[in-house]
């Protein structure tokens, strides 16, 4: 055997390898599917692209961009792209693949793909972030479209940036196609209730979880690590029925209050650069402490990786909610199961942003638009329907919520595979 790896083998803590984990562990649950199951493990098509742009001194800068098309069996292509310095094929062949099974478990007739360039967004003019934006849809346009990839925000990507994707997309096609990508603004064919559609999704699905344990949401301890689209709106929802948040981590840091954080201030300070650790209604505290703060419930919603197996250890969370994309690493998984942590995974518990995404999708084809409460009926019917139906899966084989997601939209994505048969 070579050294070398194959681009499809992980490195070791990769989000990759995470995700291969998570597909072994379901794998005796799948009867005769297990078959097909080797499909789970391989994206259908990885597509790499230099993206090239004058930067505002003149100087020409190269950056790294990546589509990767995981699954297709049950629809197009779908999900976000993601502008972060440390993004990789490899993190990008992980997202793309918890889309194929976040699609299928709320039952979308979508598959999963997932999108990147590795870039510091933070380090860019608006008018670079416009040129490296253009340029990478323009690169990608050969793979994605309507019809067979859809776009969406991801981390440090927006309704602007989505604004962007589909004029450039639509300039090159000849004609405007808004369906190419969702979480548009709301005048260029969004939806609404698309921005808070994922902070929802986690609200919605902990609210469930809560109640099943017995948890009662008025005083719940909230620790929300992350605090952008996803962590803020789930934090301002349990505020609403009626649980404090203690503590809140950002880029810039850590700050807690046993007695709630104040989110009408807490908010708006984390939009502006001194972030959440401008606020002055709470302590600043190390990074690595915000583990051990006392809670209830803990909101993972910033990247992969972070709940390491001695972070398991620490918390004093019993239910853990990932707004975030593989939070959880699968040795850390097993310890909070152990210790009768409950885990939402997050291929349910933050489809709600894709669901909505899917909903602007339909509305674009239809050129028909539908009110704020349509939208969140539908959403958290969508999302209940698909959880009642997990946890009947976990207790009746007595796994984990998260092999219970992989056991229900495997099967559907395997059963669509099988169908349609192989090619030629
Ligand atoms: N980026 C979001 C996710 O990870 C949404 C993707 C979409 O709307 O297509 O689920």
């Amino acid at each position: 055997m070579s050294e070398k790896l194959s681009f499809v083998h992980p490195t070791a803590n990769s989000p990759w390898g995470t995700y291969l984990q998570q597909v072994d562990r379901v794998i005796p649950y799948l009867g005769d599917l297990a078959r097909w199951a080797e499909t789970l493990k391989r994206p259908k098509r990885a597509l790499i692209v230099d993206v090239p742009i004058e930067m505002d001194d003149g100087r020409i800068a190269h950056f790294e961009g990546y589509r990767v098309q995981h699954n297709m069996s049950r629809g197009p292509g779908k999900g976000g792209v993601r502008f972060h310095p440390d993004v990789t094929l490899e993190e990008v062949m992980a997202l793309s693949a918890w889309m194929t099974v976040k699609t299928a478990a709320v039952n979308l007739p979508y598959g999963g793909a997932k999108g990147g360039i590795r870039v510091d967004p933070k380090k860019l003019s608006q008018k670079e972030l416009e040129k490296i934006t253009r340029r990478y849809t323009s690169e990608i346009g050969i793979i994605i479209g309507p019809h067979t990839d859809i776009p969406a925000p991801d981390v440090n990507t927006n309704g602007q940036i989505m604004a962007w994707m589909m004029d450039t997309y639509s300039m090159n096609v000849g004609g405007t196609a808004t369906g190419v990508v969702t979480g548009k603004p709301l005048h260029l064919g969004g939806s609404l209730g698309r921005v808070k559609a994922t902070g929802r999704g986690v609200f919605v699905t902990g609210r469930e979880a809560a109640r099943r344990l017995g948890l009662d949401l008025r005083g719940a301890r909230i620790a929300v690590q992350g605090f952008g689209n996803v962590g803020s709106v789930a934090a301002e929802l349990f505020v609403e029925a009626g649980a404090k948040v203690v503590a809140v981590q950002d880029h810039t840091g850590t700050i807690v209050n046993a007695d709630g954080l104040d989110l009408s201030k807490l908010i708006p300070m984390s939009r502006t650069p001194a972030g959440a650790v401008g606020y002055e209604g709470g302590d600043k505290i190390p990074n690595e402490q915000f583990w051990d703060v006392p809670c209830d419930i803990l909101i993972p919603a910033a990247l992969e990786g972070q709940i390491t197996a001695e972070r398991a250890r620490r918390t004093s969370a019993r239910l853990v909610l990932e707004g975030a994309n593989g939070p959880t690493v699968p040795e850390a998984d097993d310890i909070l199961a152990e210790r009768g942590v409950l885990v939402v995974p997050d291929v349910i518990c933050n489809a709600g942003g894709v669901t909505v995404s899917y909903f602007e999708w339909v509305q674009d084809f239809s050129s028909f638009f539908w009110d704020e409460d349509e939208i969140n009926v539908r959403l958290d019917r969508i999302m209940m329907n698909a959880l009642h139906q997990i946890w009947d899966t976990a207790d009746r084989h007595k796994i984990t919520l998260r092999t219970a997601t992989y056991a229900v939209a495997c099967e559907r994505i395997l059963m669509a595979r099988q169908e349609r048969g192989l090619y030629p």
